[in-house]
């Protein structure tokens, strides 16, 4: 394992790096990683997430991991719909990103049935079989090891479970590339450096969507880790895909 490396963005970094990196940029943005998604997407995030939610099968009483959870959008909404007999789970390895999750969710009123764990999601600190659904949503691009973190959660996901993976994924619709290549590495980093002071991050941003297994891949290595049944959704031609696995 010592000389094996990784990507980070188009970096090729060392495989223990990578983590350090990625933890650099999500300390470095957490304060501003709202604003900045509502900005970036121009709010399509939210309908994104929204989907996401929907397709969960989440009901009231239900046990669920938003992993990678961040300032916990996901979980918000999850949350009002598992009720007080069920609970949610913010997994996130960030401690800058719980910290600014717990705090907005306690603004927003909503932290009775929520917990905040800071867990790295190739090695989930959980019981085998403990939730009913797991969602990942933009996180998976950031894990190291994307295939780990894929088979750590079939671990404890209860069978009749199912996982969700909301992910910048590959343009399918025709026309798109060039139109979001031109935004994704010019107008990006631009926006990060005027309004967050961080350009390199939002440019790790960019890089690191490019460098994400595209639909057909990510769902083989869904079914590798076990899940069954997998599809995906592609959304906004494919600018961002949700897939969608079982345990059974
Ligand atoms: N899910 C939230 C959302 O959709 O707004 C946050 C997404 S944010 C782009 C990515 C999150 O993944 C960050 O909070 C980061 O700390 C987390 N992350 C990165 N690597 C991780 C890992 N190995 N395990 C768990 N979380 C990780």
């Amino acid at each position: 394992m010592a000389d094996k490396t990784t990507h980070f963005g188009f970096k090729q970094v060392d495989w223990e790096e990578k983590q350090r990196r990625v933890a650099g940029v999500f300390d470095s943005v957490a304060d501003k990683y709202d604003v900045m998604n509502d900005l970036m997407s121009l709010g399509i995030h939210r309908l994104w997430k929204r989907f996401a939610v929907e397709q969960s099968g989440a009901r009231p009483g239900q046990s669920i991991l938003d992993l990678a959870g961040g300032t916990g959008d996901l979980a918000a909404r999850l949350s009002r719909i598992v009720g007080p007999e069920g609970r949610v789970v913010i997994g996130d390895i960030n401690a800058s990103m719980l910290n600014n999750g717990r705090e907005r969710l306690l603004d927003q009123g909503i932290a009775g049935n929520l917990c905040f764990v800071q867990a790295n999601a190739e090695s989930l600190p959980f019981p085998d079989s403990s939730f009913d659904c797991i969602t990942m949503a933009f996180g998976l691009r950031n894990v190291t090891d994307k295939q780990k973190a894929l088979d750590s959660m079939f671990q404890i996901l209860k069978p009749g479970g199912r996982v969700l993976v909301l992910e910048f994924s590959k343009p399918v619709a025709p026309g798109l590339k060039s139109i979001y290549d031109l935004y994704s590495f010019k107008v990006l980093p631009l926006m990060g450096r005027v309004i967050a002071g961080d350009e390199e991050s939002y440019r790790y941003l960019a890089e690191s969507i490019r460098m994400h297994p595209d639909q057909d891949t990510l769902k083989s290595m869904m079914e590798r880790a076990g899940f069954e049944d997998c599809d995906y959704f592609n959304l906004c031609g494919g600018i961002v895909a949700l897939h969608r696995g079982f345990r059974f």
